[in-house]
C-alpha cells in the first residue's frame, strides 16, 4: 500500500445503494461455509503467489518485470476461466534504481568509512558520480524542519521520526510517520539540502532498509533521497549530539525516465441477472524492486483472481458481475487507478462494490469500510459470516489506494483487513518474499474475499443505475 489516506476518515458521499436486511444474509451462511472450505483445502492461491513471485519478482511500473507480470495476470487470468480478459492502458512513470547505493561515514574521523545500510527512494535523483559529501542535520519531523530551514542550506537531512510503537493499530502508526518519506526530501530540497536520508518506516529496530517513493514537485528538481536501516539511523543521531560534527558521503545512481505505456489487467466473472453492474476486486500487480512483493501487493493479486477460480470451482455465479481489476503503479504514481476510473466514468453508478486487498497475506481479520448506516450494517452482516475462520469484523475506514479514487464518484469501497502485527517488518523490503507468506493464511484470506465478494454481488441493490455520475 502506498498512503496512509485510507485510514483518514471520509464524509461519506450519497450512494445510491439500498441495505439488505439482515435474514437475507443469513441465507448465505452455507454458501459462504462452502467457499471457505473449498478455499482451506483446495486454495491454490500460494501456488499463484509462488508463479508470480518465481516468474516476475521485480515488478515496479514500466520496467520488464512489470510487462512480464502483465503477461502472467492475462495468462492466468485465462487459464482460471475468466471472461473479457484485457488489458486496459495507462502512461506510468519510469523510475529506475541503478546499481548503486551507498552511504560512509567521512566524519567522526574514528569512523571514517564505515558504511551504512541504505536503499534509494521511488523518485529519487542520483548524485555526481564522486557522491555527495555534506555535513548531516537530524530533524524529527516536517515542522522542525520548517523552524531548522537556516540549518538545513548544504547538508543531508535525516528525518528520524520513529514508527511509533504505541499506536495500536500498525497501519495508523505507519501514517503517522510516513510524511516524513512522501514528503520530506522535497522540503529538504526546497530548504537547500543537498540530499535527504529518511529513516525505515518500519517497527523493526534492524539493519534492513525500507523504500517507498517519495514525492517531488512538478517543476523543481528532485534530491538523492534514500530510506536508512533504523538501526543506521540510531548510529546516525546518536553521532550527531549538540556539538558533534558528522559528515557522511552518498551515491546514487538512480535516474528518472520518460513516461511510459503500460496496463491494468482486468477480467470478470458475469453476473447471471445483472451483468452490467459490477463488484470490483482489486489488487496491484506493480511492486517495488526489492524482494518479491509478495505481502506487497502479489497477495492481494492472487486472492482476487483465486476468488473467481473458487466461484467457478463451486459453479457459484452471482447475480452481479465480479470485475478482478489488477492494477498498475499504484506504488509510484497511482496512473492505473486514475486510468481505471476515467475509462469507465459513465459505469462507475453501477459499481455496487470496490473491494481491495492491499494490506498483506496475513490471516484474515476482516473487512475494513467508512460506509455509514443501512449500508455498514449490510456490510457488517456479511462480514459477519466469516465469523467461522475469524474475520467476521467490520473495521472502519478506506477501501485502499486504488479504488480509493472512485470514491469521490460514489462508489462503495472496502477492503479485505488481515492480521497487521508483521506487515511493516516486511513492507518495501527485501523481506517481502514467498517464503513470508503462509500458504493457509493466504488462501483463507482469498476465501474471505470470494465469500465478501460474492453475497455483496448477490444482495447490494442500486436504487437506480444512472448514465453518468
Ligand atoms: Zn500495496
Amino acid at each position: 500500500m502506498l498512503t496512509a489516506a485510507l485510514l483518514v476518515p471520509l464524509v461519506w458521499p450519497a450512494h445510491p445503494l439500498q441495505a439488505a436486511p439482515t435474514a437475507a444474509i443469513q441465507e448465505h451462511a452455507a454458501v459462504v461455509r462452502r467457499i471457505l472450505v473449498e478455499a482451506a483445502s483446495r486454495g491454490t492461491a500460494d501456488l499463484l503467489l509462488s508463479e508470480l513471485c518465481t516468474r516476475a519478482p521485480k515488478r515496479l511500473a514500466g520496467s520488464p518485470g512489470a510487462e512480464e507480470a502483465l503477461r502472467w495476470a492475462s495468462e492466468k487470468m485465462r487459464a482460471l476461466g475468466l471472461e473479457e480478459v484485457r488489458l486496459e492502458p495507462c502512461s506510468v512513470p519510469r523510475w529506475e534504481r541503478g546499481e548503486t547505493a551507498r552511504l560512509v561515514i567521512e566524519e567522526p574521523k574514528a569512523l571514517a568509512g564505515a558504511s551504512l545500510a541504505i536503499l534509494a527512494l521511488g523518485g529519487s535523483a542520483g548524485t555526481p558520480a564522486e557522491g555527495i559529501d555534506a555535513p548531516l542535520l537530524v530533524v524529527h519531523s516536517l515542522a522542525e524542519l520548517e523552524q531548522r530551514a537556516s540549518e538545513a542550506k548544504g547538508k543531508i537531512v535525516l528525518f528520524n521520526r520513529p514508527f511509533d510503537p504505541a499506536v495500536l493499530d500498525p497501519f495508523e502508526a505507519y501514517g503517522g510517520a510516513v510524511d516524513q518519506r512522501s514528503e520530506g526530501p522535497a522540503r529538504a530540497a526546497r530548504a537547500g539540502a543537498v540530499a535527504a536520508l529518511v529513516r525505515s518506516v518500519t517497527p523493526r529496530l534492524d539493519d534492513v532498509p525500507h523504500t517507498g517513493a517519495t514525492r517531488f514537485e512538478a517543476g523543481t528538481p528532485a534530491l538523492p533521497a534514500a530510506a536508512v536501516s533504523t538501526r543506521a539511523a540510531e548510529t546516525l543521531a546518536e553521532l550527531a549530539r549538540p556539538g558533534a560534527t558528522v559528515r557522511l558521503r552518498l551515491w546514487l545512481d538512480c535516474r528518472t525516465l520518460e513516461d511510459v505505456p503500460s496496463w491494468n489487467v482486468v477480467g470478470e466473472l458475469h453476473g447471471r441477472e445483472h451483468p452490467e453492474q459490477f463488484v470490483l476486486l482489486g489488487a496491484h500487480l506493480d511492486a517495488w524492486d526489492v524482494g518479491q512483493g509478495a505481502h506487497d501487493d502479489g497477495a492481494g493479486c492472487v486472492q482476487a483472481l483465486e476468488a473467481v477460480r473458487l466461484l467457478r470451482a463451486l459453479d457459484l455465479r452471482p447475480r452481479r458481475t465480479l470485475r478482478v481489476v489488477l492494477f498498475m503503479n499504484e506504488e509510484n504514481g497511482l496512473r492505473g487507478a486514475l486510468a481505471y476510473r476515467d475509462a469507465h466514468l459513465q459505469e462507475l453508478g453501477q459499481h455496487v462494490l470496490a473491494v481491495e486487498s492491499d494490506r498483506g497475506g496475513f490471516a484474515p481479520r476482516g473487512f475494513s469500510s467508512a460506509a455509514q448506516g443501512e449500508t455498514r450494517a449490510t456490510l457488517a452482516a456479511i462480514a459477519a459470516l466469516l465469523e467461522p475462520i475469524g474475520a467476521g469484523a467490520l473495521f472502519f475506514g478506506g477501501g485502499g489506494a486504488d479504488v480509493q479514487p472512485l470514491e469521490a464518484h460514489g462508489v462503495l469501497t472496502a477492503g479485505l483487513v488481515p492480521e497487521a502485527a508483521r506487515y511493516f517488518d516486511v513492507h518495501h523490503s527485501e523481506h517481502d518474499v514467498l517464503a513470508a507468506v503462509h500458504p493457509r493464511e493466504l488462501n483463507l484470506g482469498a476465501g474471505a474475499l470470494a465469500a465478501f465478494a460474492y453475497v455483496a454481488a448477490e444482495l447490494l441493490e442500486l436504487r437506480s443505475t444512472p448514465a453518468t455520475r
